[in-house]
């Protein structure tokens, strides 16, 4: 393995790619793959309703707390502030991290290193990497496939199996509810933890799964349920958060783990929330109690489709696992891909349907797209079905990048809108259904034996009926001209809100509803100028006195 000259003594850079991202420019930046990952794939045809955050960098980040040479990290910067950095410190490594879609960025970023510092070596890592022949489209000293920190740690001459350190990191930053910008630098609840890297699922699409082995892979950061705690322990202390976001491709496939968690946190008298990834057979190993017990208040899972032939789906009734979660207060974002092999355009609208049709709290939708590195990639190129279009529109929310057997490119498109166009018209803003949702989880848990669970839907009763009280009634009236309907069923809501918790809710609506509504109705004539939200950027140091 090749190491630096100066080992650990070596200045280090850390970069995501440049902004601004919600745009479409030279280098790739898409105005429909903005750097927000719910607007951009969840919730983005919702309006003002759309849930707008932006979330860190992890991988650098997590690079950076498992290494003592001194190093910058630097995330989401424009191009002059990187340029700005280059300058301002000798660096002798710049490190940049990047998704596929980002090639031309990483491409402009490694010239930008060679001019401006010569002598710096220069690392390209993140998804990126799994683009074949990629040494010969940008100017990189090393391209670094699947797990960072140890291949940086090697690099650097440290010890490369020493155990994991888990650096704080909030979930999300720049929130922004209905036209409500939330105060506070990061505005965020919830921490982010990474118990593991990969699924062993192995799904044909799925780059992450590819990126850390595929089938039957995974990398653990963490092995043990009492290590995952003590990482959650010291993100509490840290940054004072109770809800975690597991950044886990599969959370509770990793079964005995998951259990040992759950032991800890009654041993700890915990009341933490956990949102986790998790696919259908993964979920059903455990009593719907177990995962309230766990604190699991929100799960991310794939559905793809009723005919598809996913190990994880087999023998599986999605529409009654996402009835069930809910049942128990656990919101439930389902996850639908567009465009499978079998889909038509005669088919394809009950398809759309049936995804819509579970009534998720979010949805995502997504067209079946073939990324460098996946085994769908690798049959579509050896069928000669690939079509060469620039991969800065290869992100799943555009169009075809390969040949269907009964849809055409542009057609993909308009059936991926139909599919979340549908979503918002029958089943309305994803916020109400997370109010919803929370209020059965507060109905049914009031009594439950264990105080731990019943302090956590107490904490959620508060917000029930505060805050969301005053965003169901401002939805409700914004909703009134829009969609006569689902204006009623807001209502009906709003009552069962007002029912369970009486004049507080009542109040709340009086007093937060107007000014939410006229934020809402500003919300939407800004959307509907163009405005578009960047994040801001970050600088990091560490071990850097004297650097
Ligand atoms: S279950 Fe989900 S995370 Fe795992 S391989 Fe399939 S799509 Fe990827």
């Amino acid at each position: 393995m090749i190491q630096h000259p100066k080992g650990n003594k070596a200045r280090l850079l850390l970069s995501s790619v440049f902004g601004p991202y919600a745009q479409d420019d030279e280098f790739g930046s898409r105005a429909i793959n903005p750097m927000e990952l719910y607007h951009n794939q969840v919730t983005r045809v919702q309006g003002p309703f759309s849930l707008r955050i932006f979330h860190r960098s992890w991988g650098i980040l997590f690079i950076q707390a498992n290494i003592s040479a001194p190093c910058t990290v630097l995330d989401f910067p424009t191009r002059e502030r990187f340029a700005e950095e280059l300058r301002a410190n000798q660096y002798d490594i710049v490190g940049i991290s990047s998704i596929i879609v980002n090639l031309g960025k990483v491409r402009e970023m490694c010239r930008m290193v060679r001019e401006i510092l010569p002598k710096a070596t220069v690392v390209v890592g993140g998804h990126v990497a799994a683009i074949p022949g990629l040494d010969r489209l940008i100017d990189a000293d090393h391209i670094v496939k699947g797990e960072g920190v140890s291949w940086m740690r090697q690099f650097l001459g440290e010890d490369a199996t020493a155990p994991i350190i888990h650096p704080p990191i909030a979930s999300g930053f720049g929130h922004r509810i209905m036209g409500l910008k939330l105060p506070g630098k990061t505005g965020s609840t919830a921490a982010t933890i990474i118990p593991s890297v990969g699924c062993p699922m192995g799904c044909n699409f799925c780059t992450t799964s590819a990126f850390y082995g595929g089938k039957g892979k995974f990398i653990n950061f963490m092995d043990t349920g009492e290590e995952v705690y003590r990482a959650m322990e010291e993100a509490e202390r840290t940054l004072g958060m109770h809800a975690f976001f597991m950044m886990d491709e599969n959370f509770l496939l990793h079964h005995k783990r998951a259990m040992q968690l759950l032991d800890c946190m009654k041993k700890g008298g915990k009341v933490w929330d956990l949102y986790v990834f998790s696919s259908a057979n993964a979920i059903r190993k455990y009593q719907m109690e177990q995962l309230v017990e766990m604190g699991i208040s929100w799960v991310w899972m794939g559905l793809e489709s009723p005919h598809s032939t996913y190990a994880k789906l087999e023998g599986e009734d999605t529409l009654s696992l996402t009835r069930e979660l809910q049942r128990h207060g656990i919101r439930v974002l389902g996850s639908t891909i567009v465009g499978l092999e079998h889909h038509t355009p005669d088919n394809i609208a009950a398809e759309i349907d049936h995804a819509v049709a579970h009534g998720t709290d979010f949805h995502q939708f997504m067209l079946y797209t073939p990324l460098p590195g996946t085994p769908l990639h690798a049959q579509l190129k050896q069928e000669g079905r690939l079509i060469d279009v620039d991969l800065a529109d290869v992100h799943g929310q555009y169009k075809f990048n390969w040949k269907h057997p009964f849809i055409s490119r542009d057609d993909s498109k308009k059936f991926l809108d139909l599919a979340f166009w549908r979503d918002f018209e029958v089943n309305g803003p994803s916020l109400a259904r997370i109010i919803n949702t929370t209020l059965e989880g507060v109905k049914r848990y009031r009594d439950y034996p264990d105080w731990r669970v019943r302090a956590r839907f107490e904490r959620d009763a508060k917000s029930l009926k505060t805050y969301y009280s005053g965003l169901l009634w401002a939805m409700e009236k914004h909703m009134s001209k829009k969609n006569e309907e689902m204006a009623e069923r807001l209502n009906s809501l709003r009552k069962d809100l007002r029912e369970e918790f009486g004049a507080a809710s009542a109040w709340a609506a009086r007093a937060i509803g107007p000014l939410m509504l006229w934020l809402t109705r500003r919300e939407e004539k800004r959307l509907e100028k163009g405005v578009t939200y960047e994040p801001e950027t970050f600088v990091l140091r560490s071990n850097w006195q004297g650097a």
